[in-house]
This record gives C-alpha cells, sequence and structure tokens, in this order.
C-alpha cells in the first residue's frame, strides 16, 4: 500500500519526477553524461546563489556530512547540537577520530551566535559544523548571525547542513560566506532518496588540499577534477540526476520567489491549525521551520493510532517524533511540491480524526 507522506523526509514525489528517472542511463565517461552534469550545473549555483561548483554525490546527506568534516578539520571541529542530526555529528567526528568540541543546546533551543564567538575564541578548532533547519526539531537556526560571526574568524571553514530547507527559504552561500554548504535529495527538494549535493568554497578547497585522511569517497579534490571534465569521480546515480534536471525545472518555472513565499504560506497553515487546538511548537514561534512543524504533544495524541488510522482513512502519514522526542512530539512537513490544496486537505483530516485519539 502506499501512501502520502507528510513526514519530514523523505517526502512525497511527483509523478514528474518519477518519470524523470526512466530515461536512458548512458555511460558516465560519455559525452551524452558530461552534457546531463553540466546541464544542471547553472540552475544548481543560482539555488545556491554560490559561483563555486556544486558537486553531485552519490550518498545520502551523511555521506557528504562525515566527508565534509574529514575534508577540512586539522585542528578541531566545533559541533553545534540541539537536535537529532546536528548531535549525531559530534558523534561521527568522533568516530571519525577528528579532535572535536561540543556546542550543547536542549533540542528545540537555537543556536547562540555569541556562544559560537566565545568557543571560536578559544583558538581550538579551524572547522565547525551547523544545521540550518534541525528536522528532529524543527528548529530554524539563525543563519545570517551565525555567519556573521564566522566572518570574524576567516581559518574556520564553515559547513552548513541544509538538507531540509534548501530551495525552501533563500540562502545566499556566497554572501553568508558559507564554505561547505550542503543538501540531500529527499527532503526539500522532493526527490527519491540517494543523491546528495555540495558547494565548496575556495578555502575549503585550499584546506583539504593539506589535510591527511581525506579519503578517496568523498575526496574535494577528487570532486573537483572530476567536476572539471563535467563528471563525477565514481559512476553516479543517473536516474536521480535525470529526478534533479526535472526538479530544477520546476523549481525555475514556479519562480525561486514565489517558492519561498509558498512554502512560508503553507507553514503558516500548519501552525495556525496547532495554534486553534492549542498545540504548541516545540521551539520558540521565531525559531520555526518553515519548512515543517515540530509540535509538542502536550494535549496527549494517541499519535501511533492517529497515524494507523490517518493511513488507513486517508493513505496519508504525518511523523509521530523523531529520536529522544518521539511520542513528545509530532511533526508535519509542508516541503517540496505542496500547495494550499494539499496542505488543507490534510488539516481537515486531521480535524476530522485528532478527537477520537485525545485522552477520555
Ligand atoms: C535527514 C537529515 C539528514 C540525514 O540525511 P540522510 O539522507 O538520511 O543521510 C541530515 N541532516 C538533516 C538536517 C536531515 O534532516
Amino acid at each position: 500500500m502506499s501512501y502520502k507522506l507528510f513526514i519530514p523526509g523523505p517526502i512525497a514525489v511527483s509523478e514528474k519526477t518519477y518519470n524523470a528517472m526512466t530515461q536512458w542511463v548512458m555511460g558516465h565517461r560519455s559525452k551524452d553524461f558530461v552534457n546531463l552534469f553540466q546541464s544542471v550545473q547553472p540552475q544548481l549555483q543560482q539555488l545556491m546563489y554560490t559561483q563555486d561548483p556544486v558537486f553531485i554525490s552519490t550518498s545520502s546527506a551523511w555521506g557528504v556530512m562525515e566527508g565534509a568534516i574529514r575534508n577540512v578539520t586539522k585542528k578541531g571541529v566545533l559541533n553545534c547540537m540541539s537536535g537529532a542530526f546536528s548531535d549525531k555529528w559530534n558523534d561521527v567526528a568522533e568516530r571519525c577520530s577528528l579532535p572535536n568540541g561540543k556546542l550543547q543546546y536542549e533540542w528545540g533551543t537555537p543556536i547562540d551566535p555569541e556562544d559560537i564567538r566565545r568557543e571560536l575564541s578559544t583558538g581550538k578548532y579551524d572547522a565547525i559544523t551547523f544545521i540550518h533547519n534541525e528536522t528532529s526539531t524543527g528548529t530554524m537556526n539563525p543563519i545570517e548571525g551565525i555567519m556573521e560571526v564566522l566572518r570574524e574568524f576567516p581559518d574556520v571553514i564553515s559547513i552548513t547542513d541544509t538538507v531540509s530547507s534548501f530551495s525552501a527559504v533563500k540562502i545566499d552561500k556566497d554572501a553568508l560566506g558559507i564554505d561547505v554548504l550542503l543538501t540531500g535529495s529527499q527532503k526539500a527538494l522532493a526527490m527519491p532518496p540517494g543523491l546528495s549535493l555540495l558547494s565548496v568554497s575556495d578555502r575549503a578547497m585550499k584546506r583539504a588540499e593539506t589535510v591527511e585522511g581525506r579519503g578517496y569517497y568523498f575526496d574535494f579534490i577528487e570532486f573537483q577534477k572530476n567536476y572539471e571534465k563535467g563528471m563525477t569521480p565514481s559512476t553516479p546515480v543517473i536516474p536521480l540526476i535525470y529526478a534533479l534536471q526535472s526538479k530544477l525545472e520546476d523549481i525555475f518555472a514556479e519562480g525561486l520567489e514565489a517558492r519561498y513565499e509558498r512554502h512560508e504560506r503553507l507553514n503558516n497553515l500548519v501552525r495556525a491549525w496547532g495554534a486553534k487546538h492549542g498545540i504548541e511548537l516545540l521551539p520558540p514561534a521565531e525559531f520555526g521551520s518553515k519548512t515543517l512543524c515540530c509540535f509538542k504533544n502536550d494535549v496527549g495524541i494517541d499519535l501511533e493510532g492517529l497515524r494507523k488510522e490517518l493511513k488507513a482513512k486517508y493513505s496519508c502519514d504525518i511523523d509521530g517524533g523523531y529520536g529522544k522526542v518521539k511520542g513528545k512530539t509530532f511533526r508535519i512537513s509542508n516541503m517540496g511540491d505542496e500547495t494550499d490544496e494539499t496542505m488543507n486537505t490534510l488539516i481537515g483530516q486531521l480535524d476530522d480524526l485528532v478527537p477520537q485519539f485525545l485522552p477520555k
């Protein structure tokens, strides 16, 4: 049985995107592949607001998240942690035996740029990771304030995860001074899982040249060498590059400003639904994500029961909380191709079903 996904990743994939994936698979060293690869570059750079190359990686986001810290960390990487994904990034640094430090917040608390300034002033770090939109808690970190502080530390390479916010809100990589901007395919881009994108600044490339133990699969230098030929280091997931080409067509047909506006509008619909029922967001409202709502389940909804019925009756799924806030929170995604109609339909279905799953 298939059902429509309103969980914050993977999310619903359009028929057009699926159809794009059925195109011919060519040799990845052929002129035809180079044409495909190069056809997506200008729009990817435009979408990232960057002059730097955009590398295409056949992996989920964790591949390039691990790869990025291995490419640029020498002295130490500071990990800003405030949810499942950002906490895990520190764990990954540990597993890679990279010197690291934690800037830990309660889940749902946004990063305070002043804390970053204090930590970096110790001189212990030459890299930093932070997640723009912490999907597990629906928290959007203040990227402008963070990058303003980071520009005071030119020796610290910034690595920014935009997996669940990329293309849904404007993230101007070059103006903000982000060194490594990365995203995955199955969240804000509404493609099937399996592809990651990353754009790497000159400074970060220069750092990588001096770092040992970068490995092979996610080596920035390998990406760059192949990029110059219009290729990827190893055989890429060609069907997903077709999907990306099709998705970029959709995004630019809608227009970037209209796309950003749509995400904000649909997010506000879901927030208003919560407010109507006295259900609060986990993060402070002004730091609430614009691509999903992570609500506190203080009213005690039986989330397992609700999700089961939502699937059975309406063929839809929402999320019942992630990691240590499972059951205590629930999440509804508005990223990707959602419209006023699809979100209002979901809201109507929730209004129909939620009362049955409240404590008697
Ligand atoms: C989902 C997610 C990831 C991990 O993505 P995978 O594709 O599963 O590797 C990383 N960061 C954020 C913010 C995410 O939402």
